[in-house]
């Protein structure tokens, strides 16, 4: 399978987090994504370079002014007396009725949800050049691959259209099926992270071309805890074409597949014609995070179904820490999206 990666990725890595109000160093780590392209080319995958395709495809889906800050925000932090190394605010304004702050302190509160994305000054050009990989494997399958898997980092689908969150920036995989659907009429996402794709969901909410379906621990219990209830079914001209399967916290492969089954089955009656897949590897059993307990085999299992759809896809990397079963989890995937397309 084709793979697309950059290296430039590694000038981000995010320094602050914190959890319980400890800090710590955050899970989202350059070394994440060297492990995956070891595991993918050690299986024999060949690796291609993003092409330039600068913010504009990015702007398909983000605001102007969300763009803006995340170019200059850390240029213009480092000049504030004091400052820290990474962009992190300290307010988080509840939106209603409130006006867009000039102020950078304000504007990171605007337009950063959580601590858990820290803009340092080589971000801007790591979540670029991630969105350009995800662009570039569209691209591809535009051109008439059948399939190519988009090796991002930072990841994306928990970033909207003016806010970072969940190590996440520019959301690569709406940016991918926004670019889709320049060829296609109707595309499907499905992210299968561990995490619901808030981003994601919010980004096409209200609209019908493309089906936007999460599977995911149940947020009642779980990160973005404000989405990915089953009562989110979109809304406007996108009501029903928004698909959220919560999973009990601890699932295993049996319910995990059968979640699949049934966003496979929703996916079919929308009749897409292209697919991305949000490829978070975090419900593996060996996922520091730990909120679903997917092993290698249920990875394998769920890219054969995803596979047997026939659709050309976009495999957008999203979440899935540092673990020993990590590259492996790709590999498995890989394999078992490459024999489902055999069948
Ligand atoms: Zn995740």
């Amino acid at each position: 399978m084709k793979i697309v990666y950059s290296d430039k990725h590694a000038g981000h890595d995010p320094q602050t987090f914190i959890v319980r109000g400890v800090k710590q160093r955050s899970a989202e780590q350059p070394e994440r994504a060297t492990r995956l392209l070891t595991a993918a080319t050690g299986a024999g995958h060949a690796i291609l370079p993003p092409r330039a395709f600068g913010p504009g495809p990015a702007a398909s889906v983000h605001t102007p002014e969300y763009i803006d800050f995340l170019q200059t925000a850390a240029r213009e932090w480092a000049k504030l007396p004091g400052a820290s190394d990474e962009v992190v605010p300290n307010m988080h304004p509840a939106r209603a009725h409130a006006s867009y702050p000039k102020a950078l302190a304000g504007r990171a509160g605007w337009h950063q949800a959580d601590m858990a994305c820290p803009i340092g000054p080589r971000t801007w050009d790591a979540a670029l050049a991630s969105s350009e990989v995800a662009v570039t494997a569209a691209e591809f399958v535009i051109e008439g691959a059948r399939e190519v898997y988009a090796l991002c980092r930072p990841p994306g689908h928990h970033a909207s259209a003016d806010m970072a969150g969940g190590f996440c920036f520019l959301n690569n995989t709406a940016i991918a099926a926004q670019r889709l659907r320049g060829t296609h009429a109707r595309v499907a996402v499905l992210d299968v992270d561990v995490h619901h794709g808030n981003g994601t969901q919010a980004i096409f909410y209200e609209r019908d071309d493309v089906l936007t379906i999460s599977m995911h621990a149940d947020p009642a219990h779980y990160y973005p805890y404000f989405w990915g209830n089953a009562s989110e079914l979109g809304a406007g001209k996108g009501q029903g074409f928004n698909l959220n399967l919560p999973l009990a916290l601890g699932s295993s492969d049996e319910p995990w597949l059968k979640a699949g089954d049934t966003a496979l089955a929703r996916i079919k009656a929308f009749v897409p014609t292209a697919l991305v897949v949000a490829l978070g590897l975090d419900a593996s059993e060996s996922d520091p995070l730990q909120g679903l307990k997917v092993s290698g085999a249920g990875f394998h299992a769920m890219a054969r179904k995803i596979a047997s759809l026939g659709l050309p896809t976009v495999l957008v990397q999203e979440g899935g820490y540092l673990s020993d079963d990590l590259g492996r989890n790709l590999v498995q995937f890989l394999a078992g999206f490459e024999k489902g397309r055999a069948n």
